[in-house]
């Protein structure tokens, strides 16, 4: 076995890592770890060190770590079938047996998932499918997406565009000329202190509204929203605002994408974040929890109202002209169908939801009156604390001062794993769905000394 210095020495050399300060890491600044194995919430790096991992890889291993349900499904498939593709109407059992998984878990008004590798992937899949029905619908003019600020959709030409996030922007020449950006429903963060939740959601109503008369109704084709802002902070949406929202895409046929990468399958305590604020979708993406990051495995789901042109488009066009080699990967599948199952089996979804309103309720009784915290939400098996310089006046730290990052370092040197969240000094959370509150009680006391050791 090679000793860790040298792994370490091959990892500075060979290995181009995604979403990391390339310099620092050469430095060997960045305490990136090398890690082993896993069980339930606990990860175990090369040197043996134990840690919680309170975000659950990025927030995907939602059965938790080292079932073997899956482990096993997944070496069943290698060993019968490791791969067939599912061009022109082929498949394998896996793969169909999930899709009819998916669908029975969806909303009633969906058709058809179509598979792919990952949330970037089916993202970009997704707006294919729109420009492709607005051709067939002859509507040639009716291409661009709305998304909103601090959304995260992907690092792709086109979901990197529909990201709003200045670091997935900045020195790649994006955002692509078609994507738009509304203001998020960030209510903690509202351009006013006096505003109300209900004048919030008014005001984002108001700029989506604006932004759609400013481009010309005729030209913007879908809305693309994550039911609950995941990367950009963790951040509910403030009550109403999908209600607020849904009148005016219809209003103006405009096409809804509801990013289910994080909140589906489970992590809001219900299947969708769709049926949780009650958002009707003509088109979802899962990713993430539909196979627990056992193997990689996306979807696109798509509703009826853009199946049958889909569908109708074909028999004028020929097939569609889009698919990767591995689009429903039948090991990816197999994955799905045993993560589901154990999903389902260990009663998951109920306890993000009631260990998850604990873990919130444990965070905000230990910070929620820190002088430096400014907020503690979430929803399911979601939290976040936002960390403000002066709480009364809403002033946030400034950004060199790196207070997020610092109280992640903090946390984890108490052994927990927690995510500063990529714009403000935000610490997230989102453990995997089969945590217990004996070890919800170990994150927030390692959060909470983190925090006294930091900001006093
Ligand atoms: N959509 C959302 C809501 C996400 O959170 C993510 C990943 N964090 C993606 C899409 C992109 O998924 P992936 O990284 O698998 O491409």
């Amino acid at each position: 076995m090679l000793r860790n210095d040298e792994l370490a020495a091959w990892d500075r050399d060979y290995f181009f890592h995604p979403s990391t300060h390339l310099a620092q890491h050469a430095r060997g600044e960045t305490q990136g770890r090398i890690m082993r194995t896993g069980h339930g919430v606990h990860i175990e790096d090369r040197s043996g060190q134990q840690l919680l991992d309170a975000f659950a890889g990025l927030y995907c291993v939602n059965a938790g770590y080292g079932r073997t349900e899956i482990s096993d499904a997944i070496a069943e498939q290698a060993r019968e079938l490791a791969y067939y593709h599912a061009y022109v109407g082929h498949g394998t059992e896996a793969s169909v047996t999930l899709a009819k998984m998916v669908i029975d878990r969806a909303p009633q008004n969906m058709s058809k998932v179509y598979f792919g590798l990952g949330g970037s992937d089916a993202n970009e899949t997704n707006i294919k499918l729109v420009w492709y029905y607005n051709n067939i619908l002859g509507r040639p003019e009716k291409k661009k997406i709305i998304s909103r600020w601090r959304a995260y959709h992907g690092s792709g030409l086109m979901t990197g565009s529909l990201t709003g996030l200045d670091s997935f922007h900045k020195k790649f020449d994006l955002p692509l000329e078609q994507v738009k950006h509304t203001e998020a429903p960030y209510f903690y963060r509202r351009p006013d202190l006096n505003m109300s939740e209900e004048q919030f959601v008014a005001h984002c109503a108001a700029e989506l509204e604006a932004l759609i008369e400013r481009e010309g109704p005729d030209t913007i084709a879908a809305f693309i929203g994550e039911p609950l802002l995941g990367t950009g902070g963790i951040v509910p949406p403030p009550a109403g605002y999908w209600d607020a929202i849904q009148p005016i895409l219809d209003k103006h046929d405009i096409l809804l994408i509801a990013d289910e990468v994080v909140c589906g399958f489970g992590r809001l305590g219900s299947n969708f974040g769709s049926d949780f604020y009650g958002m009707k979708p003509d088109l979802m993406t899962i990713a993430k929890g539909l196979t627990s990051a056992y193997a990689p495995l996306s979807g696109s789901i798509v509703g009826e109202r853009m199946w049958k042109v889909l569908e109708d488009g074909t028999d004028e066009f020929g097939p569609i002209g889009h698919g990767w080699t591995y689009s429903a990967h039948p090991i990816g599948a197999a994955a799905g169908i045993a993560n589901l199952e154990v999903i389902e089996k260990l009663g998951l979804q109920d306890n993000a939801r009631d260990t998850g309103a604990y873990f919130r309720k444990s965070m905000a009784e230990a910070l929620g009156n820190h002088p430096n915290v400014g907020e503690v939400r979430g929803e399911g098996m979601l939290c976040a604390v936002e960390f403000v310089k002066d709480r009364d006046n809403r002033i946030f730290f400034d950004a060199s001062e790196k207070v997020g990052a610092q109280l992640a370092a903090a946390t984890l040197a108490n052994g927990v794993i927690t995510r500063a969240m990529p714009q403000g000094d935000i610490l997230g959370f989102a453990p995997p769905l089969c945590i217990t509150r004996e070890e919800v009680d170990t994150v927030v006391a390692a959060t909470k000394a983190a925090v006294d050791k930091v900001l006093g």
